[in-house]
């Protein structure tokens, strides 16, 4: 069986975690979490990184962070993971969906503005696949309204946009805040993990109590403070130095894994293209204002029964390909609490997207076979 995902090891992370284990500290914020957030802050010039033990808690942090309360909206892609949502309903916010672009998942720039009210505080894009939302425009958009902008870069590490001036800014160094997943079906992974990234200073300090269940911990272990107090409401949102040393492994890796499935996403776009095109499929499209970083390879199918097609023939042929997201407004728990209009877009996705096997250890003869079971599908 070809599976849809296989984490791939660098072969350094137990060495890591044996060196952590053998420090006599492994607990959570010491020499590896310190190396990967360096490492990363440095790589992508991100403003202060914090790592959470994932994405998920990242983007908690990130509604507390900005004050989220009883009644607030905030402005979140339809077609998305449950957490780009969920953090903030925490906090008791409304959301908001927006639908997707016509030619690609990603939130449509477009309709945000119209569903801004007095009480939107704050827009989620999300970098579907690790391609760019056009972050200028929203950007622009929140300034223009006074909103923050929190990056659902879960997909995007070591993704691009390019910007109105023709500058490169890696995903995740753009809004007041962003978030990354480590999670083991990633580009760069530790089994569970994530990456709080504040670009806006005036967080910083804060993001550090609530990391650390409340306390000022941090500021004590500086030497800033001379008790080490309850001084705010938190969680404990940050990883041990175990989890940490494997992710500093991958880190480490990451240009050669980048690589490696990069190479893979263009043997697929080249291979398939033809083929796509005779069969109205849908290839991924990356905007000129984006690059690409082999986060997932997706075909958007004519309609659901070509796609149910495709998925059972890769199956017989033992081959996994799954759909992706389900439209968040039509979920069963915010399905009776959603007063918007249809979104079109992001129901076409849903029934539509079909995810092929992405993964650094995917041999060029299992992608062969994939690619020939795809094209001799039967319709
Ligand atoms: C994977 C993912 C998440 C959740 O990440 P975890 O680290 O598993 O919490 C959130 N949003 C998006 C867009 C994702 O792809």
């Amino acid at each position: 069986m070809i599976p849809f995902n296989k984490p791939h090891l660098t072969g350094k992370e137990t060495h890591y975690i044996y060196d952590a284990v053998n420090s006599g500290k492994i607990s959570g914020n010491g020499k590896y979490t310190k190396l990967c957030q360096r490492l990363l802050k440095e790589k992508y010039d991100f403003g202060k990184c914090l790592l959470t033990t994932s994405c998920t808690d990242a983007l908690e942090m990130a509604a507390i962070l900005i004050d989220i309360k009883e009644g607030d909206e905030v402005i979140v892609p339809s077609y998305t993971f449950v957490s780009t949502a969920n953090a903030f309903v925490l906090r008791g916010a409304k959301i908001v969906f927006a639908d997707s672009r016509n030619d690609h998942p990603g939130i449509d720039e477009h309709s945000i503005e119209s569903l801004i009210t007095s009480k939107t505080k704050a827009i989620v894009p999300v970098h579907y696949a690790g391609v760019a939302c056009n972050m200028d425009k929203i950007m622009q958009i929140a300034q223009k309204h006074d909103l923050f902008v929190v990056e659902d870069a879960a997909q995007g590490i070591d993704s691009y946009y390019i910007n109105n001036h023709g500058k490169k800014q890696a995903l995740g160094s753009i809004g007041h805040l962003a978030t990354f997943s480590f999670h083991e079906t990633k580009n760069v992974i530790s089994g569970e993990g994530g990456m709080l990234v504040i670009n806006d200073s005036q967080f910083e300090k804060r993001a550090e109590i609530i990391w650390e269940k409340g306390t000022n911990r941090s500021a004590f272990f500086r030497n800033e403070v001379d008790k080490y107090q309850w001084v705010d409401i938190g969680s404990s949102f940050l990883p041990s130095e175990i989890i940490a040393a494997f992710l500093y492994a991958q880190v480490e890796n990451i240009t050669n894994i980048q690589q490696k499935r990069k190479s893979i996403w263009e043997r697929y776009y080249n291979q398939l293209i033809d083929w796509a095109a005779q069969n109205n499929v849908g290839l991924p499209h990356v905007p000129s204002y984006a690059t690409n970083n082999a986060h997932m390879f997706y075909m958007v199918c004519k309609d659901s029964s070509q796609r149910d097609k495709i998925i059972n023939h890769l199956s017989k042929n033992n081959i996994l390909a799954v759909f992706h997201y389900l439209s968040l407004y039509k979920s069963p728990f915010y399905e009776l609490d959603y007063s918007g209009g249809r979104l079109k877009e992001s129901d076409r996705f849903t029934e539509t997207l079909v995810r092929l096997p992405l993964y650094y250890d995917l041999t060029d003869d299992e992608l062969t076979k994939i690619i020939y079971t795809i094209i001799s599908t039967p319709f």
